[in-house]
């Protein structure tokens, strides 16, 4: 026997997502395949694999482990050595043992597989059974409460498998192979609906009723998978404006569910890369556009439509006997607190929204809402990141160990630091809301305990008021305040691994700026650690402060005050003909005396105020309403665009004079709303331009809320890259400051390394 032959034992260590995915059977699978003995077992800090193997097997072996492995796993190192040479028979899986404190990553949740689809027709125990799972498919980050990643260590665990599953579960050659949740019709969790008086428990009476109460145009409240939906018929008006009613949701897009891809045709446009996220593991809401046949209550003016297909076993069972190719299924909450998880609260608060309230008796521990997202260039973009993405981290080259980030206020997400690992939470909301709050804090003491994550170092926004200041403030750790644009570039800068100086263009709603005032379109030279702020737009006062955000007109008239003086009324705008004339005298003796009207350079503000000067959103029913209406003007025929100026800020006022001459000739609003985003988009093009000639930089990174615009996003890419600029926008984690935590984590980080902290 030469020594290439000569079988050695070897140790292997594969961190990453490796649990939760299937990845013992998979390894099992494969050894037994290439007939090596050992065994396989899950650590807290990965997979540990022992195998008797000659040279070439182990290279074959490893490759197969890189190129084979299950499609929701990502591996991150495979590190092999060779160690003492073992006796070892056969291929075994070994059970868990919380041999340290490194954890590997938690398995966000995965939509039902095809193959257990199949199942719900043939498998004997599983015939429809609306809990159906296996290794590859299945709640995960939704049910676990602890790691390792066992069924004991989840919500499962108040439910014994029968004989029937525990033989599938012990069988390495099963796909339910050491599948955690795994359950079927005898010994799994079950629905139960709540009609009026009535409480259904067979299931094929619950389909029933349920289909028949949404064909009669009736809402039923479904928990879902990280959450409570509430549920009815997407084309009915009727039912989808009782329901925008009862939640007291003016004017906010729902999203909707299609029964399968061929049944989304007829009602949106979808593109090959929109197609492939829908129908991805993840299965996020994807925005699309609208081909005006569903309920007009659904989109309310909008032409992109948030859709998503099935995603739970229950979904996929619920379509086969519905009569409707579509429902709408937004989140179970009141207004705006958290989405609903406990059967209790379903039923009481949802009990009074919905006909009928569908429960079951597994609990949801970690509250996820659907994750939204856009193709923009051909490239998936988050809205909201939460179910089937958190709580993946994202990798770094930086070390953020025992740094938690608290993130903004308005739309949170909380990020935590272990080692060169960022883990951002699910969306957490807008903790102005006391249950919201709650959801917060208590979030951060599971991804404290889930994660093996000790604090030493606290990131936070540099206002004062955000709750998640005043949080991060009672740790009574030590802390770093961190200019929201700067978290939000680097934020962007941290999912490209960039760590160097770049040019960072963060436009946004507001955020708190280092000289006081209210920060939102910002030009920056910055790095990790560091920020210069370049240009700006010019400042303008804000009536009202916050206030002026639900307004839109208020911005609409103080650049008119700012630009006209007292002679604005003499422009006879049509806007202001519908407001109240003593609203507006308060509003301009307040810009006369300066009396609550902080400055702002917010480019939200900015597109708040043209969308209202061009009468197409004066007030605004919910966040950032007025910019999404002035986007879905856009008609993108007029190539013509407005005057700026450039200097330590950018000035507006040719703009602003542009705009009102067109409102007097009569052009269309559809004009006048292509030629300001084309404007913007020239401002940006100037803008680097000139940086990349006094800085000698090429690197272009785009932030903040204001990129969730899609033609402004795309336009500046194209443009940017056609004019030599490498363009880097956020792809895993949002461009709104549900990503900021990210930046503020590794701007700490950056200080820290560099001794930046007193
Ligand atoms: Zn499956
Ligand atoms: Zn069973
Ligand atoms: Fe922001």
């Amino acid at each position: 026997m030469n020594k290439a032959e000569e079988a050695n034992t070897y140790q292997i260590h594969i961190q990453g997502l490796v649990q939760g995915v299937g990845f013992r059977p998979f390894i099992y699978r494969i050894a037994t395949h290439h007939k090596l003995s050992g065994w396989v077992e899950n650590r807290n800090d990965g997979v540990f694999i022992k195998v008797n193997a000659t040279d070439r097997e182990i290279q074959d072996f490893i490759t197969s482990v890189k190129e084979e492995s299950p499609e929701a796993s990502n591996i991150f190192t495979i590190e092999t050595t060779k160690i003492k040479n073992e006796k070892i028979k056969d291929f075994r899986i070994i059970k868990s043992e919380n041999k340290s404190d490194e954890i590997t990553e938690v398995s966000p949740d995965i939509a039902v597989c095809k193959d257990c689809i199949d199942d719900l027709k043939t498998q004997s125990h599983r015939i429809d059974y609306p809990f159906i799972n296996c290794t590859n498919c299945g709640p995960r980050f939704t049910i676990i409460q602890d790691i390792p990643y066992d069924r004991d260590m989840t919500t499962m665990n108040p439910f014994k498998m029968c004989n029937e599953c525990n033989s599938e579960y012990v069988n390495v050659l099963d796909r339910r192979f050491h599948a955690q949740p795994l359950a079927c019709n005898t010994c799994g969790p079950t629905y139960r609906l709540h009609h009026g008086e009535r409480v259904i428990n067979n299931f094929e009476e619950i389909i029933r009723t349920t289909c028949e109460l949404l064909e009669q145009g009736e809402i039923v409240a479904i928990k879902g998978l990280g959450g409570f939906h509430l549920a009815c018929d997407a084309t009915n008006e009727e039912a989808v404006k009782r329901l925008r009613e009862a939640k007291n949701r003016d004017g906010k897009p729902f999203a909707v569910m299609f029964s399968s891809v061929e049944a989304m045709q007829d009602y949106v446009e979808v593109d090959r890369s929109e197609q492939d996220l829908l129908t991805s593991w993840r299965t996020p809401i994807v925005l699309t556009k609208d081909k005006g046949k569903l309920a007009p209550s659904v989109s309310m003016g909008f032409q992109n439509t948030g859709i998503m297909l099935p995603y739970m076993p229950f979904h996929h069972l619920l379509f086969v006997k519905l009569k409707l190719a579509v429902i709408v299924l937004t989140s179970g909450n009141i207004s705006n607190e958290p989405i609903i998880i406990n059967n209790e609260d379903g039923l009481n608060k949802l009990g009074s929204i919905a006909k009928a309230v569908l429960i079951y008796n597994r609990e949801i521990y970690n509250r996820t809402d659907d994750s939204v997202a856009f193709i923009t260039n051909d490239k998936p973009r988050l809205i909201r990141r939460s179910r089937s993405y958190a709580p993946s981290p994202i990798r770094l080259k930086i070390n953020v160990e025992g740094i938690f980030a608290a993130g903004a206020e308005l739309v949170n997400c909380f990020c935590m630091g272990r080692e060169k690992q960022a883990i951002l939470s699910q969306h957490i909301g807008d903790l102005k809301n006391l249950e919201t709050l709650d959801f917060y804090s208590e979030s951060i003491s599971r991804f404290k305990k889930l994660f093996r994550v000790k604090p030493t170092l606290v990131a936070h926004d540099l206002h004062p008021d955000y709750l998640s200041t005043r949080f991060a403030k009672e740790l009574n750790l030590p802390l770093i305040g961190i200019q929201h644009h700067h978290a939000h570039i680097v934020s962007c800068m941290a999912e490209h691994q960039l760590d160097e100086k770049v040019i960072g263009i963060a436009l946004d709603g507001v955020g708190y700026g280092d000289d006081g005032n209210t920060w939102g379109g910002e030009f920056l030279i910055c790095d990790l650690a560091d920020y210069h702020r370049y240009t700006h737009f010019e400042y303008i006062k804000m009536p009202g402060g916050d206030r002026a955000t639900k307004h839109p007109w208020r911005m609409a008239l103080s650049y008119m005050y700012q630009y006209y003086g007292d002679s604005y009324s003499e422009l006879k705008l049509e806007f202001l003909k519908d407001i109240p004339q003593n609203e507006i005298d308060l509003v301009v003796s307040m810009l006369q005396k300066n009396i609550n009207c902080p400055l702002t350079s917010s480019t939200g503000r900015l597109f708040d105020a043209v969308a209202a000067l061009t009468n197409i959103c004066t007030e605004a029913s919910f966040h950032a309403e007025a910019p999404m209406r002035l986007e879905a003007a856009i008609d993108d025929i007029s190539k013509d665009s407005y005057e700026f100026k450039m200097n330590s800020s950018i000035k507006l006022e040719a703009l602003f004079k542009g705009i009102v001459k067109d409102l007097q000739n009569g052009i269309s609003n559809a004009e006048i709303s292509t030629k300001f985003h084309r404007t913007i988009i020239n401002i940006i093009l100037a803008a680097v331009c000139k940086m990349r000639g006094e800085y000698n930089i090429n690197k272009v990174v785009l932030s903040g809320g204001s990129f969730q615009n899609r033609y402004l996003l795309q336009y500046v890419e194209n443009l940017l890259t056609a004019n030599g600029f490498e363009t880097y926008a956020h792809e895993k984690t949002p461009t709104n400051d549900g990503g900021l935590a990210l930046g503020q984590l590794v701007i700490a980080a950056k200080k820290r390394e560099l001794n930046m902290i007193d």
